[in-house]
């Protein structure tokens, strides 16, 4: 599990316990105390799921939902609206601007988590999946091991990320700016160049057998993982 989660909550007490608990389980979380925040980090950094509380401060967690779901490039990021409203016309109102699930406070911690992964698990397979696969690789995220046609590969912490963030979006082609995002984070200070020097540490491992290369370069683009046989 890699997914980014945006946690929009105005009780610190709460947004603390829920970040606590997501990033435990592997999630890169992100909190933000108003819908006005929320908005921007979202258009900073696009999220997997977003978990927002219906009453805010200023704006509520239906407008944000209404106007995410509203804008292109956020329409489809998926949506739990957490409430302390059971009635049956709220839920409906909840669901009907767009949010993909609702969830009632008080609520366990495991069950939001449940919930939340299901979601992923329908919207974004891959950034919930244990074991992710492509040509004769694989990445086994609960053992935190590598195999190319089954024999192991030892990678370094960033190579790992690396070969992880890659096997997301096979066949996808990935700007250096998207892979230091993705892998060292948006505010790692860190060169375009050093990218190049880790995808050529993972293209090494991966053919240390005198594989094929699964990494393709595409001159002034980037890098694309796994577009060719293997
Ligand atoms: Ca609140």
């Amino acid at each position: 599990m890699s997914a980014k989660l945006l946690i929009v909550e105005d009780e610190d007490a709460l947004s603390e316990l829920l970040r606590y608990n997501f990033e435990a389980d592997g999630f890169a979380v992100t909190v933000a105390a108003t819908a006005e925040d929320a908005e921007i980090l979202v258009s900073e950094d696009t999220p997997d799921i977003i978990v927002l509380d219906w009453m805010l401060p200023s704006a509520s967690g239906i407008e944000l939902c209404r106007r995410l779901r509203s804008r292109p490039d956020t329409r489809n990021i998926p949506v739990l609206i957490l409430t302390a409203r059971g009635e049956e016309a709220d839920r409906v109102r909840g669901l009907e601007t767009g949010a993909d699930d609702y969830v009632v406070k008080p609520f366990s911690v495991p069950e939001l988590l449940a919930r939340v992964k299901a979601i992923l698990r329908r919207a974004a397979p891959e950034r919930v999946a244990e074991v992710l696969q492509v040509m004769d690789i694989e990445l086994d995220r609960t053992a935190h091991q590598v195999t190319r046609g089954g024999r192991e590969i030892h990678l370094g912490p960033t190579e790992y990320r690396l070969l992880e963030f890659l096997m997301q979006s096979p066949g996808r082609v990935l700007s250096r700016a998207q892979l230091l995002d993705g892998v060292w984070g948006h505010d790692a200070y860190v060169d375009e160049r050093t990218v190049d020097v880790h995808i050529g540490r993972l293209r090494k491992a991966l053919m240390s057998r005198s594989q094929s290369d699964p990494i393709r370069t595409v001159r002034g683009a980037g890098y694309v993982f796994g577009d060719r046989q293997a």
